[in-house]
């Protein structure tokens, strides 16, 4: 998933295939043209062979597509739905959070793909790079061509890394982690653990990202980790975000402000990293009110949030997409906006709610009634209200359990005040929430606490 910044603007209109557009752009429209005469050669010379077709294509094995294939291949049978995945290994990113803590380590996060999709289904272990949906069909990196009757597009968020100068170079230095990635989460506890004085930085970007709350969250759990050993009074905390607001609900953000006051951290807001300098140990910042404006921070501990996009191959193909490069559904139904037999689910959609695993099982359900009544030839009539969770962990014990809708309403599932900070809702993260996801969603039984919910708050909520 991690991938370089894109750096052009080409879209084939019918056909979306990332390598072409690439070409283009860089080589020059001869080239380009040339290797594409042989792509397509290629790809006839072996379509006989490597053609396949299923009822349902679901493109990504993570969160999304894991649980949409098990729903799916066990309503349709064996050999009827094909999941399109590259990657060996599925990790539960919310885990990532309390790796970088030092209270769970990277393999507790991750199982062997193969375990955790659904053994109807067909695993196709390639990259999709290309989508054809006037035709109905995807292409792979092995110049497979995959036909579908149905598709479902699941290909979650690609990390930015490169976008920011020199950080590549800044992860091979000490102090310098980020644990939105498997290959860096580990140098966040190496920060923490080896911490001697100085400012402790940590980053939100400058586009919507994978929870919202895991850039600040690390923080509370830094500041805890440092009064426990001694060394908070040697260290300045700054939270510097790229956001106009501490976080997104007020409800959580009031309890929040009055977290960072509390606890002596800084917050600056508008505040975007747009290069590291790791032979100084200085993170530059651009003010995004006044962008002529840079600011230039000394640090001892740097985490970073990458930005974040679609993945090339989704956001260049014009037909699937909205402007900003999502994959353009309908925010009820999840029904794509022009193609009735395409479906998505879970951060590369165009869902206006905060991107997280718990939204992912909010939407299954309606994906789930959804896909089903088209198959059957009805008109898709389940509503998803934009239902998001986000365990704000601050500290070592102790987590605010935001839950709300698109209109950022809280959607609480307990009855009692979930903006207090809670040991309840903190082993309800760390101890729980991981068999809900590997158990519950990923086999397609966990579709969100809408019911809990209503039977907690006596059918009232
Ligand atoms: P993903 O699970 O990311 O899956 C996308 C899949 O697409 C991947 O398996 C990838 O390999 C595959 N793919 C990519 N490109 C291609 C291609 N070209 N062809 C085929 N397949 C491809 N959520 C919560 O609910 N609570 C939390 O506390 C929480 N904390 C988080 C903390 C961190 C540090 C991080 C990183 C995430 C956190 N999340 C949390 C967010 C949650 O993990 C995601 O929202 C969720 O995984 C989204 O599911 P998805 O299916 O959309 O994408």
């Amino acid at each position: 998933m991690l991938a370089d910044p894109r750096g052009q603007s080409v879209r084939p209109s019918r056909r979306c295939n990332t390598t072409i557009a690439r070409m283009l752009s860089r080589s020059g429209v001869i080239a380009a043209r040339s290797i594409w005469l042989v792509q397509q050669k290629a790809a006839l010379s072996t379509s006989s062979v490597r053609n396949k077709s299923y009822e349902l294509v679901v493109v990504g094995g993570g969160a999304g597509g894991c649980a949409t294939a098990a729903k799916f291949s066990s309503k349709l049978g064996k050999g009827k739905v094909a999941v399109i995945e590259p990657a060996d290994m599925h990790y539960y990113q919310p885990m990532w959070t309390l790796v970088g803590g030092g209270m769970k380590t990277l393999e507790n996060s991750g199982k062997p793909m193969s375990k955790v999709l659904p053994k109807k289904a067909d695993w196709i272990k390639q990259r999709v790079v290309s989508f054809d949906p006037a035709n109905n069909k995807v292409m792979t990196d092995d110049g497979q061509e995959i036909n579908y009757q149905y598709l479902v597009v699941a290909l979650g968020l690609q990390l930015n890394y490169s976008k920011i100068k020199g950080l590549p170079e800044a992860f091979e230095t000490p102090g310098v982690g980020s644990n939105y990635s498997p290959l860096y989460v580990n140098k966040t506890f190496e920060s923490l653990k080896n911490f001697k004085q100085g400012n402790a930085i940590f980053t939100f970007p400058a586009t919507p990202i994978k929870c919202a709350g895991a850039p600040q969250k690390i923080m509370y759990i830094a500041d805890e980790y440092f009064r426990k050993n001694g060394k908070r009074d040697k260290a300045n905390i700054l939270f510097n975000t790229s956001l106009g607001v501490i976080f997104g609900v007020k409800k959580y953000a009031e309890v929040l402000w009055e977290v960072v006051k509390e606890r002596d951290l800084t917050v600056n807001l508008r505040h975007n990293l747009v290069e590291v300098k790791p032979d100084s140990r200085e993170a530059v910042f651009q003010n995004l009110d006044k962008p002529e404006e840079f600011k230039t921070f000394e640090y001892e501990m740097l985490h970073v949030t990458p930005p974040m996009s679609t993945p090339d191959v989704l956001n260049q193909c014009a037909a699937l997409v909205d402007g900003a490069g999502y994959l353009n559904v309908k925010k009820e139904t999840m029904q794509h906006v022009d193609f009735p037999n395409v479906f998505g689910i879970g951060d590369c959609t165009s869902l206006p709610t905060s991107k997280t695993a718990a939204a992912v099982a909010g939407q299954v359900g309606v994906l789930r009634k959804n896909l089903g009544a088209v198959m059957a030839g009805k008109t898709p009539e389940s509503l998803y209200d934009g239902y998001t969770s986000c365990p704000l962990v601050t500290g070592y014990s102790k987590c605010i359990l935001a839950e709300f809708d698109y209109d950022g309403n809280p959607l609480e599932t307990f009855p009692i005040n979930q903006a207090k900070e809670r040991r309840t809702m903190f082993h309800l993260k760390k101890d729980f929430m991981p068999d809900m996801y590997w158990l519950g969603l990923l086999n397609g039984y966990w579709e969100g606490p809408k019911y809990m919910r209503k039977a907690m708050h006596l059918g009232l909520k």
